[in-house]
């Protein structure tokens, strides 16, 4: 049996070493497969998927995640809310499209002890990762969701998508200006842009947040900072964030958490959570697991 990741690039991906991981754990005779689908190989490689009956499941990643929904024959509701796939699971004859970077992200910083939805969030970035974490901290029954993001209209567009889905909650875009003001309003603050991703030809000490904007504000009051980036796991705006007083997230729990929604949708099995927090925390060192 195999699952498959679906991505362009596909070299640098750690699914492998979380699914093999997985697949060893529970002594199933499974192997994880990263292919390389060029956008106009994308019908072709899911034709595959469907034709080959010891394919378990997929991912689907960059640049993929919106342009497969019309290559599937149902998604699931986070899915379709979010407007993006990560997820394709097997149903008998058919291939439904799911997104696990909603739940994988609740899983993850409840697992820290962030109290979520909590009050009033505040969420940088407006890009796919950004639409998911919304989506699940407003699904949850967060009261206030404020974006902000380099392209204003990106966070006014994702701002008003989540406000039609949930007119119940108070969700508004934050121009520049307003960030210090809404970041002092804030239980939570999460990093959904990639700065801080270590990258050939970018910036690895870049934050979102400048420091002086998270100053003193963790002192004041219980806050968390969440960062979606796992690569390094102690970012800048982390580090920045635990200098400020804020308890903090790294990424490498929603990497995780996302990874095992997938393979418990894939197998029906619970997801051997240990083998695959050794394998992604063997991959991404970071001097805190070293502590008791
Ligand atoms: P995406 O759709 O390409 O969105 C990228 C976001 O980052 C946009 O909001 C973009 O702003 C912003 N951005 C990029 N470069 C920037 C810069 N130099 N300055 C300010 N903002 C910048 O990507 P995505 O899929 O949402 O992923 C975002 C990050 O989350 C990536 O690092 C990804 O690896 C990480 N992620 C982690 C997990 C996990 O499991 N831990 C899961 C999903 C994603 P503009 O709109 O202005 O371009």
């Amino acid at each position: 049996m195999r699952a498959v990741l679906l991505a362009h690039p596909a070299g640098h991906s750690l699914s492998p070493v979380l699914h093999d991981a997985a697949f060893a754990a529970c002594g199933m005779d499974a192997r994880y497969e990263a292919w390389d689908v060029p956008p106009e190989r994308l019908a072709d490689a899911v034709a595959r998927l469907r034709s080959d009956g010891a394919v378990l499941g997929a991912n689907v990643s960059v640049p993929h995640k919106r342009a497969v929904i019309d290559l599937l024959d149902e998604l699931r509701p986070a899915a379709a809310a979010i407007g993006a796939v990560n997820v394709l699971v097997r149903d008998g004859t058919l291939w439904i499209g799911d997104n696990s970077d909603a739940e994988g992200f609740l899983r993850s910083v409840r697992e820290a002890g962030a109290p979520v939805p909590g009050g009033a969030a505040l969420l940088i970035g407006a890009g796919g990762a950004a639409r998911a974490v919304g989506f699940a901290l407003l699904e949850e029954g967060a009261a206030s969701l404020q974006i902000v993001n380099r392209t204003a209209e990106a966070a006014e567009r994702l701002a008003h998508d989540l406000a039609s889905r949930f007119p119940d909650a108070e969700v508004a875009a934050v121009p520049a200006p307003g960030l210090r003001s809404a970041a002092d309003g804030a239980d939570l603050i999460v990093n959904a842009t990639s700065v801080g991703m270590a990258r050939h030809g970018v910036d690895p000490d870049a934050s979102p947040l400048p420091a002086e904007v998270l100053d003193g504000l963790g002192t004041v009051r219980e806050r968390w900072a969440v960062d979606l980036v796992y690569r390094p796991r102690r970012t800048r705006y982390l580090r920045d964030a635990a200098a400020a007083g804020f308890a903090t997230v790294d990424g490498l729990g929603m990497l995780l958490h996302q990874g095992a929604v997938a393979f418990e949708a894939w197998t029906g099995r619970p997801a051997p959570l240990e083998a695959m927090r050794a394998a992604l925390t063997s991959a991404l060192p970071d001097p805190s697991d070293a502590r008791p």
